[in-house]
């Protein structure tokens, strides 16, 4: 498909200091869990992107100074020369692929963790940090300078590792912004007070960086703009002037909204936030500059982007997670090939999975983190040495749509899908329809119309139950089996351990949130107990959803948190604040242990006994694997030469990790024990 005219606008140049970008896609810095610990998944999951099209790849937070050091999250590091090394393969990565690199050079001030240096964080002033509570060092005047230079020293080693970019970091208020903030700065030296004392800081090192590698790199600014009020104390009229007095050493600058506590609502998740959101605020640094801008949003249509630019107020589409959901995004709008953009959910599992220590994962994009270490392509498939044979994948849920696609797209030419249900998609049949995660739909928009374009190679089967006889006859010699997971129909929980004494969900008052959202069954009466021991969405989307429909509420959970799996998404306290909102009640710290139709009682966190009445119980309190059918075929395989299982029906887990599972199978089917992973590289210190 030829491109779109009305795109054109976002395939043009933009010259930025002495570099040029050669489209208006930008990836801004964003966490993956690699660092410079991983250097290698750091620069091939870059260059995977830069091959995709970005004009631009940058890496997450680099540390400039010992005394911003972010242990145990993972993050970059440009102390010394020997870390120089550790950063070049990702500029190379960039470069080979026609993209610039960036870097986010950046100081965290009050909010360094330091686990691993023990030294004390810095900040304008002694006040304790807002995220961790530590109680920082003042900063000398010589601390400044010092830190100032470090920055500087950091800056010329990334130019000469090879990258184009340079940051002057100063969003989610790390030190540069907690100079601008009378909140974290109330200094009563040049350097505070003010607005022109606090801006100073920031300006000096703004003209350091330009006289120090000025004609080499470009010199990019990240400031977060007040949204809705005084974000960290700095107002958007002084977030705007600071702009306008910075601006000669600035060759880019990359707008983002709020602080580092409230990091949620720039990442923010769709439930609460439709792309673009921050546009209301970034768009107005429009009117102190005419130099470049990049803003975010969580943007994936081409139009929005394309209008975004012709408004006038920003030059460049900035994109995190978008670009880790598709790094072939730009490529996929420059080729009109829309259809197979996998659009980002704004789920924020790559935020759970990214952030801390862990490894970047993405539910749209399985191969997301693995680049380097799996050597996953996201758009590339190899040819697969048994792709003759036919396949049956029992199950059209994410685990057996993402295997059958990827099965299609190594070679194979007769995939089977099949389903008893009438429809595939599996648990995305409902989980959409839950309110807020709308766009959690794309999980299974994406992959039916993938399958559609795969018709010939993948034969789609629904309401047919296949039970362990009709798989041995089917014909096929491999079997998939992604037959997934249900709720727990008595209450199965790992807080008891056991099921609850009279829950069981073929009673009136006993309901599973398959049984609400597929089988339309509802409460008896009107006041309901959502009894949530998960606590990620199901619990809370099926109080508000029940909520909506005019019943009485409570939500019980063990933990001390309603939905607290849900904070690591950077969306639990927004959650809880909804729900309540809703009217709907949060009681924390109440373990069920029997269920009547009447009521159910148990204990609070103390041991107290507790009742309370209500008219039904929806048990959300784990998932049961559905592995009947694997376990059936793993004993008797009869004359297949293979059976695997995939996904819920293994282990019941995130969607993300279920997609995962299914399209490492339909990678390494042809491997010698498809049923373990093959090693992945691990990219351990060398021992010199
Ligand atoms: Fe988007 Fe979710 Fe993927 Fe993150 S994990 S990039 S929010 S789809």
């Amino acid at each position: 498909m030829p491109r779109d005219p009305r795109h054109d606008v976002l395939f043009e140049p933009v010259q930025i200091g002495p570099r040029t970008l050669r489209n208006r896609f930008y990836q801004v810095p964003h966490c993956t869990g690699f660092g410079t610990g991983k250097p290698l998944s750091q620069a091939r999951h870059r260059g995977v992107k830069a091959e995709g099209g970005w004009a631009a790849v940058c890496t997450e937070y680099a540390a400039v100074s010992p005394d911003s050091d972010e242990a145990p999250f993972a993050h970059v590091r440009i102390w010394d020369d020997d870390d120089i090394p550790l950063i070049r393969p990702t500029a190379e990565a960039a470069h080979a692929h026609g993209a610039l690199a960036g870097i986010e050079l950046f100081h965290g001030g009050v909010h360094g963790h330091n686990a691993d240096s023990r030294l004390p964080p810095l900040a304008p002033s002694q006040i304790a940090g807002d995220y961790n509570g530590q109680v920082p060092k003042a900063m000398t005047q010589s601390d400044i300078r010092r830190v100032q230079t470090e920055w500087v020293r950091a800056a010329e080693r990334s130019r000469d590792a090879g990258f184009d970019i340079v940051y002057a970091y100063g969003g989610h208020t790390y030190l540069l912004g907690q100079f601008l903030s009378p909140y974290y700065n109330q200094r009563s030296d040049a350097y505070g007070g003010s607005f022109l004392n606090r801006a100073r800081f920031w300006l000096e090192l703004l003209e350091m960086l330009d006289d120090a590698v000025g004609e080499d790199c470009a010199i990019a600014a990240r400031l977060a703009i007040a949204a809705g009020g005084a974000d960290a104390g700095v107002s958007l009229d002084e977030g705007l002037e600071f702009v306008r007095l910075a601006d000669r050493h600035v060759d880019l600058w990359d707008v983002n909204i709020s602080s580092i506590s409230e990091w949620s609502r720039d990442s923010g998740v769709s439930r609460f936030f439709k792309a673009g959101w921050q546009l209301e605020w970034t768009g107005e640094v429009r009117r102190a500059t005419a130099k470049p801008i990049v803003g975010v949003g969580r943007l994936t249509d081409a139009d929005q982007m394309a209008a975004i630019i012709r408004s006038g107020v920003w030059d460049l589409i900035g994109a995190a997670r978008p670009s880790i959901a598709d790094p072939y995004l730009p490529r996929k709008i420059e080729e009109g090939r829309l259809d197979e953009i996998r659009e980002c959910i704004g789920c924020n599992m790559c935020v759970v999975k990214g952030d801390g220590n862990g490894h970047l994962g993405c539910t749209q994009n399985a191969t997301a983190g693995e680049e380097y270490r799996r050597g996953w392509h996201p758009e590339r498939f190899a040819p697969a040495a048994n792709r003759t044979k036919d396949v049956l994948v029992v199950g059209a849920g994410p685990a057996g749509m993402e295997c059958a696609i990827v099965l299609a797209r190594r070679g194979f030419g007769r995939v089977h899908l099949a389903t008893r249900d009438t429809e595939i998609g599996g648990i995305m049949r409902w989980v959409p329809r839950l309110p807020g995660l709308g766009e959690w739909g794309r999980v299974l928009d994406w992959r039916r119309i993938q399958l559609e374009k795969l018709r010939r190679q993948v034969e789609i089967v629904t309401a047919t139950d296949l039970d362990a006889a009709a798989v041995r006859d089917y014909g096929a010699e491999i079997v998939v089996v992604a037959t997934g997971a249900q709720w727990s129909p008595v209450g199965l929980n790992g807080i008891t351990r056991g099921p609850i004494l009279g829950a069981d969900a073929r009673l009136a008052h006993c309901l599973t949130p398959e049984q609400v959202m597929l089988d339309g069954k509802r409460p008896p009466g009107s006041r309901v107990v959502v009894y949530d021991c998960e606590g990620w969405y199901a619990g809370a989307g099926m109080a508000e959803l029940l909520r909506a429909e005019r019943c009485e509420v409570t939500i019980l959970t063990p933990h001390e948190r309603v939905a607290h799996e849900t904070d690591a998404a950077l969306e639990g306290p927004m959650l809880r604040q909804h729900l309540h909102d809703l009217g709907i009640r949060l009681r924390p710290g109440r373990t069920v242990t029997t269920v009547a139709p009447e009521g159910v009682s148990g204990t609070d966190e103390f041991g107290v006994p507790f009742e309370l009445a209500c008219d039904a119980v929806i048990l959300t309190t784990q998932r049961v694997s559905d592995g009947a059918l694997f376990a059936a075929l793993d004993d008797e395989p009869g004359t297949l030469e293979a059976v695997y299982a995939v996904g819920d029906c293994v282990a019941p887990r995130v969607i993300a990790d279920a997609i995962f599972d299914g399209h490492r199978l339909a990678r390494e089917i042809d491997a010698a024990d498809p049923a373990r992973p093959l090693p992945w590289r691990r990219e351990r210190a060398a021992l010199a």
